[in-house]
């Protein structure tokens, strides 16, 4: 079964997945934007068991509907990884498609006037 890895920008924080994310999406909602400092957060949802290696901070964040989900970033870099919704934690995890080493691109795939990014340059 195909296993993949996703980690945080320093390496000290994992999770391995096993099988083929069942779900792929993104969010744009307001907490989302914050959480990531992105204008959209992009997700995979995979089903257990998943393994997780080193030392995740959490947050519990309570959404409009009333759902609590509990956030893992990384304390060393800062990097959001995983997440899980509070009560629901054998349904599966979300994980943030940037994370994924396999996935990440060879070069900045941003176009036209956001040909400035500077993430790759350093
Ligand atoms: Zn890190
Ligand atoms: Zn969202």
């Amino acid at each position: 079964m195909t296993s993949r890895t996703a980690s945080c920008q320093c390496g000290q924080l994992r999770i391995e997945l096993r099988g083929e994310p069942r779900a792929v999406g993104v969010c744009h909602c307001l907490a989302c934007q914050r959480r990531t400092g992105s204008v959209f957060a992009a997700l995979a949802g995979f089903a257990p068991p998943y393994t997780v290696t080193g030392t995740a901070t959490e947050y519990v964040r309570t959404g409009d509907q009333g759902a609590q989900f509990r956030f893992r970033f990384c304390p060393v870099c800062g990097s959001t990884v995983f997440h899980t919704e509070e009560g629901f934690e054998q349904d599966g995890v979300s994980v943030a498609v940037g994370a994924f080493g396999d996935r990440r691109p060879t070069r900045c795939t941003t176009a036209g006037a956001m040909r400035g990014c500077a993430c790759r340059r350093a």
